[in-house]
């Protein structure tokens, strides 16, 4: 088959690599029908993933069709349309018996396109099938359940749930991505009473004005006192940070309102400064992490009953063997306009 290979920093290619096979009984294969590229992928082709090594397919997010099951595999057989989680997870640690498969101390994880070939590919070995897969509605689109592997559980449970967003609080999201504007979707469904989005990008703010934020501004027209302004100097009940610098995450320190909270999305691959000497006395929570995937099957029947936000969330679609074209749309995202890129498989 064919795949995209991980040779080390900024050397990728679509390749001949070997089928992958069932060496387990709880695996599944999956013939990729829908991937896509992710903003950790482009830190792991930088060379900011370490632990990627060179030889390892990339990806971690796909829609396909079942092609072989192990005989231990109960939740789907071949043929079966699946969506398959960015988390890994064997469903029998103590992380995962209470939903934090992120921490998987079984085997799971973050395992694909990151310590097992992942997803960009034209099939894909899933390790611990039933509990890392998900068989699909026939109401959900390739296209859009796509964003129900890694975006959607990212932005609803790192950033809305964390910061427990609650209705009528004034929410500010700081990076105007394919996750910070699912987060502005997800906290629209718990009647966050104002959105209000930062971003450097005029093309990705004004995407943020049409999916409903009811203020965008720039990082450079001073966010604070807008936020101010809005909130009679308070600051705002929920800060989501969503794009992972140094320079984001401190702002968001000071957008936010006393006894309020930070949700921290961004994958960070620099220190940033948290200037306890002036948030020591402000009662503010701050959480991190990486999504575990246990709201899937909520955000699946969000999305088929249409109440999940997906227009606009992805720009661009190439073949699947043009994926190094489209890693270069991704890099190039804000002068190409473009939010997630998908990849078909021709059938
Ligand atoms: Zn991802
Ligand atoms: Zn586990």
């Amino acid at each position: 088959m064919k795949a995209l290979v991980f040779h080390g920093t900024a050397r990728f290619s679509w390749e001949n690599i070997d089928d992958p096979s069932l060496p387990s009984p709880t695996d599944m294969i999956v013939r990729v029908a829908t991937t896509t590229i992710c903003g950790t992928d482009l830190h792991i082709i930088h060379g900011e993933v370490p632990d990627v090594a060179a030889g390892t397919v990339l990806g971690h997010e796909a829609v396909g069709e079942v092609v072989e099951v192990g005989s231990d595999v109960r939740t789907a057989k071949p043929g079966d349309r699946v969506l398959v989680s960015c988390i890994t997870s064997c469903g029998r640690c103590g992380y995962c018996r209470v939903g934090t498969y992120s921490q998987c101390l079984g085997g799971g994880g973050w395992k694909l396109g990151n310590a097992v070939h992942g997803t960009q590919a034209e099939y894909v070995r899933v390790p611990f099938a039933d509990t890392s897969t998900h068989v699909l509605p026939e109401e959900a689109a390739n296209n859009e359940a796509i964003l129900v592997s890694d975006v959607y559980p990212t932005a609803y449970e790192i950033g809305v749930l964390n910061g427990g967003v609650s209705p009528g609080d004034t929410v500010v999201i700081v990076g105007p991505g394919p996750i910070g504007l699912a987060a502005l979707g997800a906290a629209r469904l718990y009647s966050a009473g104002r959105v209000i989005v930062v971003g450097r990008s005029a093309p990705r703010l004004e995407v943020a004005r049409r999916l409903g934020a009811d203020a965008v501004v720039s990082h450079t027209e001073n966010p604070e006192q807008l936020v101010r302004e809005m909130t009679q100097s308070r600051g705002a009940d929920v800060v989501i940070e969503a794009v992972g610098s140094a320079e984001t995450f401190e702002l968001c320190t000071r957008l936010v309102r006393p006894a309020g909270r930070i949700a921290s999305i961004g994958v960070y691959g620099e220190p940033a400064t948290l200037h306890l000497e002036e948030l020591w006395n402000r009662n503010i929570t701050i959480t991190t992490g990486l999504v575990n995937t246990h709201s899937t099957p909520r955000l699946l029947s969000l999305l088929t009953a249409r109440l999940l936000p997906v227009s606009e969330l992805a720009t661009h679609t190439f073949a699947l063997p043009d994926i190094t074209e489209a890693y270069d749309t991704f890099e190039k995202a804000s002068e190409n306009r473009a939010m997630k890129v998908l990849l078909n498989n021709p059938e």
